[in-house]
């Protein structure tokens, strides 16, 4: 069994560091801050069924892969630590958002779904306090969503329970070479050996992986979040008008999200981003107007140019894995891509099963 460093204690590096532990491997895990408090606290944890009909096929084998996932995951999870993740198959009612409500309603050809059209009837049934201006919608019934900061409570906790290192705020800030070969990475409290290494550092992997001569194309996106608090749990399923959305928890809560914003790691909420957030939930769920608005928040989604992440070995570096870039799906992906990066680490002859998701300079889709 190798022993493998994995860099980034987000969702998608804990993830790989658990699955990589329950197949026996020695792992240590290292972030340069506590563990998954950037992007992956920050998300909103909505699931969908799949990806659109127009991503990749890679992209939408791997999102079918990873809800089908979820549920045991998250039951082993439960299991091995006693923390519910709150994973749930709560549904999905997605809006018309752009001009061409057919093209939109195509893209979910692929999963479950039934059109309600000119019906506020049956979506008040679904959600009886949406606002009755809407009577067109597409429904999602086996989108779900899981409560990222218990869910990334139980990955650390079960990561310690199957004895992985975990390394917290010790940043890497390189690697050594000899040849194809990495075989240290350089952190702010001395050298790590191993036999393998994987970058899951989210929005900070492109400047990381510089040293290695690696050009990656993931940038930080900012996305902004207003939570509501409800008596009780207003609606059941997630809420979606094409970016936009909200995410009943099942204790009252109602995230309003989100932003896209290019503006590099300034990591704050903006009175722009809220006051927007705040309209488009009364403007969906009126009763949001009199519900305390509890807490506000923003983080950086790793964002990958070419419009899907890269997961896979770097190039000309034969035990260095990438896996980041997932943007606003880093968390609905992330069971599917451990189980991707675990596959490359232990079986490392076998070839790629999303070939399009491989660093940028081996992929199909990029030539
Ligand atoms: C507002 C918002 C809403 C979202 N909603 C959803 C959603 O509903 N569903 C969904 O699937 N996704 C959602 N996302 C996207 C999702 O959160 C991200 O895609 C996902 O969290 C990325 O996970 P990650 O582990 O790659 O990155 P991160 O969570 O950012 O983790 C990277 C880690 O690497 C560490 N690190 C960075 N550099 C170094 C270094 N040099 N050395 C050591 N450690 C380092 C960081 O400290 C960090 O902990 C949302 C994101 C935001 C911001």
């Amino acid at each position: 069994m190798p022993d493998v460093v994995v860099i980034g204690g987000g969702v998608v590096g804990l993830t790989i560091a658990y699955e990589l532990a329950q197949s026996g491997a020695q792992v240590s895990v290292l972030d340069r801050t506590e563990f998954g408090r950037e992007a992956s606290w920050a998300g909103a944890g909505m699931i969908p069924p799949g990806a659109s009909a127009h991503a990749p096929q890679s992209l939408q084998s791997l999102s079918i892969a990873a809800r089908a996932r979820w549920p045991q995951l998250s039951a082993e999870l439960r299991e091995l630590t006693g923390v519910d993740n709150e994973f749930a198959e709560c549904g999905s009612l997605l809006f018309p958002a752009r001009e061409n409500w057919d093209e939109e309603i195509a893209e979910w050809s692929g999963v479950p779904h039934t059109v309600i059209t000119d019906d506020p009837v049956t979506l008040k049934e679904l959600a009886p306090t949406l606002s009755p201006k809407h009577g067109t919608a597409l429904h999602l019934p086996t989108a779900a969503q899981v409560r990222n900061p218990p869910h990334l409570r139980a990955l650390t906790a079960a990561c310690e329970k199957l004895g992985v290192t975990i390394l917290p705020n010790r940043e890497a800030t390189g690697f050594r070479q000899a040849g194809s070969q990495v075989t240290e990475v350089e952190t702010s409290d001395g050298n790590v050996a191993a036999d393998c290494f994987v970058v899951a550092a989210g929005a900070w992997s492109t400047d990381l992986l510089k040293s290695t001569g690696v050009e990656l194309d993931v940038e930080p996106v900012r996305g902004q979040i207003r939570m509501f608090k409800c008596e009780q749990q207003p609606f059941i399923p997630l809420l979606e008008v094409g970016p936009r959305y909200l995410v009943p928890r099942a204790d009252g809560r109602v995230l309003a999200g989100s932003t896209e914003e290019w503006v590099g790691f300034e990591k704050h909420t903006t009175p722009k981003g809220m006051e927007e957030l705040h309209k488009f939930a009364i403007d969906l769920v009126p009763c949001l107007a009199e519900a305390t608005v509890e807490l506000t928040w923003s983080g950086l989604r790793p964002y990958s140019r070419r419009g899907f992440p890269h997961v896979g070995r770097a190039p000309n570096l034969e035990n260095l894995l990438i896996a980041t870039g997932h943007f606003r799906a880093g968390l609905s992906l992330s069971p599917a891509t451990a189980l991707e990066v675990r596959r490359m680490v232990l079986e490392p002859e076998t070839g790629p099963t999303y070939p399009d998701l491989l660093p940028e300079s081996n992929s199909p889709s990029n030539h």
